[in-house]
């Protein structure tokens, strides 16, 4: 299977791609990930990208581009696989066609901007491993502390409330006309996020079942 996950920055899209990712077997592929690894290790794509991500902007559509190409060209992505923060605009969605891929659904996950702003400041990630983490909804099994790899957990620059803004004022301009953009190909599903993320996640494989 060939899904996007489409959503407002902080709506959860990220942690139901990862759910979704282990029940199907197929991986999850965040944009944002890959961009805060490269920036992390100062590859030339990171140091392009660093202004951008920091002020809450949406890094360059040929850069992202060219991520997701590479990407998608690697063979654990042959049985499907999950977009979360992939295509943002519509020129990447545009690209993607190009490519010749095949989306079978997109599931857009809707919260309401007020409720983003204060689900934003207690998100939390790995500052290693870039495991993402959340005070309230995903907690670490110990305080301050990735699951995964034991390291500290630290709020992301780009999680600050002016920021966060900002990010939703892009979102609305950029990334919402995607939301007609696949309701036209007769691909999206809406979910309506939920206060639970199990909540959450039994309507979106209830859509995916569909
Ligand atoms: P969120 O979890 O808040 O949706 P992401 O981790 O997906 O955020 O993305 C963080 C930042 O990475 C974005 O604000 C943007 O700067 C950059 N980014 C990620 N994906 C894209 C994309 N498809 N196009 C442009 N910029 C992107
Ligand atoms: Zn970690």
């Amino acid at each position: 299977m060939k899904l996007i996950f489409l959503g407002a920055p902080g709506a959860g899209k990220g942690t139901q791609a990862e759910i979704v990712s282990e029940k199907l077997s197929i991986p999850a592929i965040s944009t944002g990930n890959i961009i805060r690894a490269a920036l992390k290790e100062q590859t030339e794509m990171g140091i392009k990208a660093k202004d951008y991500i920091e002020k809450g902007l949406l890094v360059p559509d040929d850069v992202v581009i060219g991520i997701i190409k590479e990407r998608l060209a690697q063979d654990d992505c042959k049985n499907g696989f999950i977009l979360d923060g992939f295509p943002r605009t519509v020129p990447q969605a545009e690209a993607l066609d190009e490519m010749g891929v095949e989306i079978d659904k997109v599931i857009d996950i809707e919260v309401a901007d007020e409720k983003i702003v204060a689900r934003m400041s207690g998100r939390r990630v790995c500052g290693n491993c870039g495991a993402s983490y959340h005070l309230l909804y995903k907690k670490p099994e110990k305080e301050g502390v990735c699951n995964s790899c034991g390291s500290q957990l630290v709020q992301r620059a780009d999680d600050k409330e002016e920021t966060v803004l900002e990010r939703l004022n892009i979102y609305h301009d950029q990334t919402e006309p995607l939301i007609e953009y696949y309701r036209s190909k007769g691909k999206l599903c809406v979910v309506e996020g939920q206060e639970e993320v199990a909540d959450t996640t039994a309507l979106t494989l209830k859509t995916l079942e569909d």
